[in-house]
């Protein structure tokens, strides 16, 4: 992965607004230029499938660190650095902040001001499927709360398009072929480039795809959870993305930072298991949960390489995961998270050591 070059990757003057107001006022913007080697490593980009969308090996998700009550330089900060070291994917959902929508604002805010200008390289994803509004259509899969969540989603992040769009999971009292309807409807509006599913089962997954082809809108990528803590995709789902090639962008390849040297010793105060989100409780990390982590550490350790890093080339050695998502709350995780994609193939005694540590998970 190439590093940045002087003078780029920063915010670098492009252009000045003479702007006038009372006070005489001219303000100046500077806009980001990115790392001219951004997509030096050409292994660093893999394709969904057999769709013409192609994925970073590592793309970030805005889920955590995005929302009106986060550091929103921070945010910017994690953005730009993902960016200019290829991970041109970034993962949203109308739900996402804390509040709700606000992780839309925020990167609306830095296509705004620092990457506008390379929209055409990106791939924004965003989602409709857990609550966001009062009401039976704020909520799960219809075409209305679809339809309506997208145009919302859109305008929080002042764009006229997404490229992936998802139903963010199964609605279980709507007819699929209703929420595959919506999904679409959005294709061929232009409001997104392609249709996409999430935390759908095997079975549902099928039909999904068999619904999305007849309607003309192709299933081009499946988002579900997967890491050596998770490994209910190896149960079926990795199968049918396959068989169906299409993409399989998988969630949390860190079980949250449960997967990192962040809770070796102890809960920092400012990680996701200090934070009353409650998506990741302090009881999640339990002394049986730690011996298994400082053992995976112990391996990737022998290996020369951080355990985040390890763990995320751990999903990334099925070939059917195009792209595991990520998420950080600092620079420096993003720097050693991408170090995966180049990480050494796994031995059979390596992988064999690992289910034995994972055994009883
Ligand atoms: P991860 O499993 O990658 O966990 C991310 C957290 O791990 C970070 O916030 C950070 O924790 C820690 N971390 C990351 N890198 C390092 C490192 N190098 N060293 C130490 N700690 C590190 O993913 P998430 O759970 O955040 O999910 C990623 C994305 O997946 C989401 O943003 C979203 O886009 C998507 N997602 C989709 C879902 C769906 O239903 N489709 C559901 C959930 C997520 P800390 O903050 O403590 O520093």
């Amino acid at each position: 992965m190439g590093h940045a070059q002087a003078g780029e990757g920063q915010g670098v003057l492009r252009w000045l607004l003479p702007l006038v107001n009372s006070s005489n006022f001219r303000l100046v913007v500077f806009m980001h230029l990115a790392s001219s080697s951004r997509y030096a490593d050409l292994s660093f980009q893999a394709r969904c499938g057999n769709s013409g969308l192609h994925l970073p090996k590592i793309s970030l998700g805005l889920w955590h660190n995005f929302g009106s009550v986060d550091d929103a330089e921070n945010a910017r900060a994690i953005a730009l650095r993902a960016f200019d070291l290829g991970v041109m994917h970034f993962d949203l959902a109308n739900n996402y902040g804390p509040v709700p929508g606000s992780a839309e604002e925020t990167f609306g805010r830095i296509l705004r001001e620092d990457l506008g200008d390379y929209r055409d390289e990106l791939i924004i994803s965003t989602k409709a499927g857990y609550t966001m509004w009062p009401g039976p259509h704020g909520d799960f899969g219809s075409r209305k709360y679809l339809l309506a969540s997208l145009d919302q989603s859109l305008k929080r992040m002042g764009i006229p398009y997404v490229d992936i769009f998802y139903s963010h999971r199964r609605d279980p009292n709507t007819p699929m072929e209703e929420t595959m309807g919506a999904l679409a409807t959005a294709v061929k509006s232009g409001k997104a480039l392609y249709a996409a599913i999430s935390n759908y089962s095997p079975e549902d997954t099928v039909r999904a795809c068999v619904i999305l082809r007849e309607l003309g809108a192709p299933c081009v990528v499946h988002q579900p959870k997967y890491s050596m803590f998770e490994r209910t995709p190896e149960r079926g789902l990795l199968d049918v993305v396959g068989r169906e090639k299409i993409g399989a962008a998988v969630f949390s390849p860190l079980a949250q930072g449960l997967l990192t040297d962040r809770y070796l010793q102890g809960i920092p105060s400012d990680a996701r298991a200090a934070k009353p989100t409650g998506f990741l409780k302090r009881e999640d990390i339990s002394e049986a949960k730690l011996v298994k982590i400082r053992a995976l550490a112990g391996l990737a350790a022998e290996r020369g390489q951080p355990l985040a890093s390890m763990a995320i080339a751990w999903v990334l050695r099925d070939p059917r995961v195009t792209s595991a998502i990520i998420g950080a709350s600092k620079t420096h995780q993003v720097d050693q998270c991408v170090t995966a994609a180049s990480s050494a193939p796994f031995t059979t005694e390596e992988l064999e050591r690992i289910n034995a540590i994972l055994a009883d998970d």
